[in-house]
């Protein structure tokens, strides 16, 4: 059922691509296919930080969510974070940040306000990802004092999230659906 990875390109145009990922401890496997696979955009939230993010950011690629497909589902843990609103209280966020309940391995995000779109952890893809031709450094006021921000030509800065989003960034770079050749 899987056949190549990678591109798939039936109409001449922008098939998405494949991707397969896993946790740590290999009872959650996963497969979906991504619009958006290419892991350009870091983010240093605290929560990204905390439950994703070793070196102090976490990335999230796009896509379908009608085409993920778990095995070993009955691993799962969802974590919904509290965010502080910085007015003394505190809300949930509506994003479902899925783990493995073995090993505690980030997998994936579902938001129910986009129910059609699932965003896999570039870190839990097993799947060879292409090489960003740019990266986009998000909520930077929340990074830790210890995180060092690449600084190179093809980085850019932001303090809180890019006007762009990953489907946008990805056509303006023509790697929608992973049609480039790097891909
Ligand atoms: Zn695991
Ligand atoms: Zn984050």
């Amino acid at each position: 059922m899987h056949r190549n990875r990678g591109i798939e390109d039936d109409d001449g145009g922008s098939a998405p691509v494949k991707l397969e990922g896993s946790c740590h401890c290999g009872q959650v496997r996963f497969r979906c296919e991504a619009y958006a696979p290419v892991p350009f955009l870091r983010c240093y939230c605290s929560i990204c930080r905390k439950t994703a993010g070793g070196s102090g950011s976490a990335i999230n690629l796009g896509a379908h969510a009608d085409t993920l497909e778990v095995e070993g589902r009955e691993h799962l843990g969802v974590y919904r974070a509290r965010i502080d609103d910085g007015d003394g209280g505190c809300r949930i966020s509506s994003g479902q940040r899925h783990f493995c309940t073995g090993c505690g391995s980030a997998l994936w995000l579902f938001d129910p306000q986009w129910p059609e779109l699932v965003h896999p952890h570039a870190s839990a893809i097993d799947t060879p990802l292409p090489s960003p031709p740019e990266r986009v450094h998000m909520l930077l006021g929340s990074k830790a004092n210890w995180v060092q921000v690449p600084q190179g030509r093809h980085d850019r800065h932001m303090d809180g999230f890019p006007d762009e989003s990953l489907e946008d960034w990805h056509r303006r770079h023509d790697l929608l659906g992973g049609r480039d050749g790097n891909v």
